[in-house]
């Protein structure tokens, strides 16, 4: 979906007052009433009535009248509230291009009023599965009628609280810069996504950093679950960086070990058959797979590094992601995992990915702005 950032210049306060009052009564219905969001954005003289057409000709709200008079958020809506909430922090000054399209997420490249390019990753749970797994939802019994909103918020802040915390302890990770909503600021990582790379210099070196990387996550108690070539970027010193955090999951998991494997076999598939690099035959290096229960038996007796210990439950509650949201968002992906089948998502999210990354070039943002800090490339100031 583009992300038009020209009409985030041009909406009126009162305009975003009402979109605000929007997303207020979603809370409690799935289409608010126009009754009720003219009451919670207390405009005078029918002001509500105006703004909310305003707002439907931009594609910010949809209307349905099916059972009362009423609006909700469309996801370029819930886009405008957290683009909005993060330029007036100061953390956002321009949106770019589109950089990468998951299945779950858009990825945008925008700069901050320093001029940093940074990576805006919009959460977009329930893109491709959620209607299958509606039928599910009782664990979003009180939150049904915003739940995409809802869970993509978690999503979200489950990122940037894994994201801060690893790097923190010095994992190879984007920096985190700032959340809201369903939104995620990071920094670019300039570098190669591995899927994209035909070959490397030290193959031999690449894995073995992949690996030493599991079995430290494994150390902190931690399994990525997504380890694969989608979310590793390798750099022109073929350092690696890992992204993509909402899926994570802790070494005590029921199905640890077997979550853990799947990830090295991820690697190990990869450098065999698109590298052609058979790490089993590779006699220089120290280990072709962890030992996942050896490494968790090491943390629990005593492992632990740094003041808060081995794990990272004090750096990531600081962010305030809590085991209720951690519940909530473990179940939605187990769900929908169920519901889609995996190997049909992964083919589709393959396809996306080759084509966004295709679309892709770096730089061009920051040249267009050193121009005179207008009009980007398909981009805008505001
Ligand atoms: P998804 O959950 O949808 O897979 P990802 O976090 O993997 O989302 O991001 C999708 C794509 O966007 C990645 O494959 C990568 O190409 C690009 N991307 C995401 N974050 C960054 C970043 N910080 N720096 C550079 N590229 C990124
Ligand atoms: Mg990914």
């Amino acid at each position: 979906m583009k992300l038009d950032v020209n009409a985030l210049r041009y909406l009126s306060r009162e305009e975003f007052r009402t979109l605000q009052a929007v997303e207020l009564g979603q809370k409690n219905h799935e289409i608010v009433p126009a009754s009720l969001i003219d009451s919670i954005a207390g405009l005078r003289h029918g002001g509500t009535v105006r703004c909310l057409k305003a707002l439907l000709r931009q594609k910010l709200v949809h209307h349905d009248s099916s059972k009362y008079d009423g609006y909700r958020l469309t996801p370029l809506g819930y886009d405008f509230l957290a683009l909005k909430a993060l330029v007036n922090r100061g953390a956002v000054a321009a949106v770019g291009r589109q950089i990468g399209v998951g299945k779950e997420s858009d990825v945008y490249e925008v700069l901050s009023p320093q001029g940093e390019v940074l990576a805006l990753k919009l959460h977009r749970l329930g893109r491709t599965s959620f209607r299958a797994v509606k039928s599910k939802r009782d664990y979003l019994r009180h939150r049904s009628s915003f739940s995409w909103l809802y869970l993509s918020r978690l999503a979200a802040l489950k990122e940037y609280a894994f994201m801060a915390a690893l790097g923190a302890h010095g994992f190879p990770v984007p920096r985190a810069v700032e959340h809201n909503r369903h939104a995620v600021l990071m920094s670019m990582v300039d570098a190669t996504l591995l899927v994209q790379v035909r070959e490397l210099r030290h193959p031999s070196d690449v894995y073995a950093q992949l690996m030493d990387l599991l079995a430290r996550l494994a150390a902190k108690g931690l399994i990525h679950c997504d380890f694969n070539e989608f979310n590793l970027l390798v750099d022109e010193e073929e350092r690696v960086t890992l992204i993509d955090f909402p899926q994570m999951v802790s070494t005590r998991h029921a199905n640890a070990a077997e979550l853990f494997e799947r990830d090295v076999e991820c690697i190990g598939r990869f450098f065999r058959k698109k590298l052609g690099y058979m790490p089993e035959l590779d006699a220089g290096l120290a280990c072709a797979a962890p030992d996942f229960q050896a490494i968790v038996a090491a943390a629990e007796a005593g492992g632990a590094e740094g003041p808060d210990g081995g794990s990272l439950d004090v750096a990531l509650s600081a962010s305030g992601f809590n085991r209720e949201h951690a519940e909530a968002l473990d179940r939605w992906v187990a769900d929908a995992a169920q519901q889609a089948g995996d190997s049909e998502g992964d083919e589709a999210r393959a396809k996306a990915r080759s084509e966004a990354s295709q679309r892709a070039s770096r730089g061009s943002l920051k040249a267009a702005v050193k121009k005179g800090r207008r009009q980007a490339a398909g981009g805008a100031d505001f």
